[in-house]
């Protein structure tokens, strides 16, 4: 059993092998991965020491008050928090090994090829073709709304493999080299002026077998997998007490004694203690994760935080007036990743308009809710024994 002790140790000696202060950042990055300590929740050999994951932060803190350097969590956001536990929960040997190191170490960044035009909430109606050939399957489909897809070398990516069987039951989940022949990414701007997003064309792409993740046909239980952990990475982020989105409109609130009323007070209290309740659910929930595969109450922590989001922004426009407007860059952007608490009010107030449409809009979450959590009726599924074939499109 890994003692906090055992972990400071352990840290001791990678700091005193490795200096942060000499040792450039991705040797720094690698010789943490081989230690065990870049998530100690993870295998031994797969960058951690099969530790309980609650001990991460001690790892954490104890480095950054070493000054070592990090990866870059938002830049890699995706790997980290869907592809990484699904390849782990499903992969192969050799996929762990050939995989996860580069991943953490953010030599290979990762993005998402799940929505499709008419396969956003019904993902399982997706339409993506992949077809064996020898040793390969060939992949044919168009995806959009991906994330990061300009800057990925690999992507997780759901196919319908048999279209002769209801819905969930033909897909089949693939990695997917962005670089491969046929891979193709567009621009898609929104409502910020960025182009975060992309429509991503898939021309018969070649996938080997050997990156196949999880048995044929069987790509929605691996899929499951990823959107319950990509609920809680969107929804379960760990921040301090008084920090993120709400911190922000908190902080003005202090620093800006003239554009109190207290109308706006109320509704600031009110979301600062929403927003303490969500830290301390999320907290709750990212043990369990820990403890196990996340469940499906990390749909609710989801629905919390983009109403948050919400309404805490948009009580920081009404704060600041016409100051809260100025938001005037429409240059074409391709940012590296979503930086909410770095930028200005306008920024957030749009950007949170996405939150709660990204990772499963609020209503399929409400309906998870429903049914998983609450054990409520089923919404009527008369499309459940039909092939896909035979669906209406
Ligand atoms: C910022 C952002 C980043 C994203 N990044 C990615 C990414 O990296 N990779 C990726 O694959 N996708 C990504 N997405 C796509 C996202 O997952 C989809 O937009 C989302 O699942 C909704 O699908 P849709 O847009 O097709 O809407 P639709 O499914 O057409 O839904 C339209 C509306 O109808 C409602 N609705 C649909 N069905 C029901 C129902 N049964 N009951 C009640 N209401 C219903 C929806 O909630 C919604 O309000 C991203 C989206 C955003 C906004």
């Amino acid at each position: 059993m890994t003692t906090v002790d055992d972990l400071k140790r352990r840290v001791a000696d990678l700091l005193a092998a490795y200096p942060p202060e000499s040792t450039p950042r991705q040797d720094f990055l690698d010789a943490r991965f081989d230690a065990g300590l870049a998530w100690i929740h993870f295998p031994e050999g797969l960058g951690g020491l099969s530790a309980p994951r609650s001990l991460q932060s001690v790892v954490d803190k104890e480095l950054a008050a070493a000054g070592a350097p990090d990866n870059d969590k938002r830049r890699i956001g995706i790997g980290l928090g869907m592809a990484a536990p699904t390849i782990l929960a499903f992969g192969t040997p050799e996929q762990h090994q050939r995989f996860l190191r580069p991943l953490w170490t953010e030599r290979e960044v990762w993005c998402q090829l799940f929505s499709e035009p008419g396969a956003g909430s019904d993902l399982a109606a997706l339409g993506t073709r992949a077809v064996r050939d020898g040793d390969d399957w060939v992949v044919t489909g168009q995806k959009v709304w991906t994330s990061g897809a300009h800057k990925s070398q690999w992507a997780i990516l759901v196919t319908r493999t048999d279209p002769d069987v209801p819905k969930h039951r033909g897909m089949t989940y693939f990695l997917c080299d962005m670089t491969a022949p046929g891979v193709e990414v567009r621009p898609l701007r929104q409502i910020t002026g960025e182009a975060e997003f992309n429509e991503v064309f898939l021309s018969e792409v070649r996938i080997p077998d050997a990156h196949r993740l999880g048995a044929v046909g069987e790509g929605w239980k691996v899929a499951q997998t990823t959107l319950m952990n990509e609920r809680v990475a969107i929804g379960g982020t760990e921040f301090p007490r008084d920090g993120g989105m709400v911190g922000v409109v908190a902080e003005t609130w202090r620093e800006r004694p003239e554009l109190r009323t207290s109308e706006l007070h109320d509704r600031l209290l009110k979301l600062w203690v929403e927003g303490e309740s969500l830290r301390l659910v999320s907290s709750r929930l990212r043990q369990q994760l820990a403890a196990g595969a996340p469940g499906p109450e990390g749909s609710a922590v989801k629905v919390a935080f983009s109403e948050l989001n919400q309404a805490a922004s948009g009580l920081e426009i009404e704060l600041l007036g016409d100051e809260g407007l100025r938001y005037d860059d429409w240059t074409m952007r391709r940012p590296d990743g979503v930086n909410f608490l770095g930028r200005e009010a306008g920024y957030r107030y749009l950007r949170a308009k996405g939150n709660s449409i990204e990772g499963g809009t609020s209503e399929i979450l409400r309906n998870i809710i429903a049914e998983r959590v609450l054990g409520l009726p089923s919404e009527p599924r008369i499309d459940k024994d039909v092939a896909w074939k035979d669906l209406p499109r």
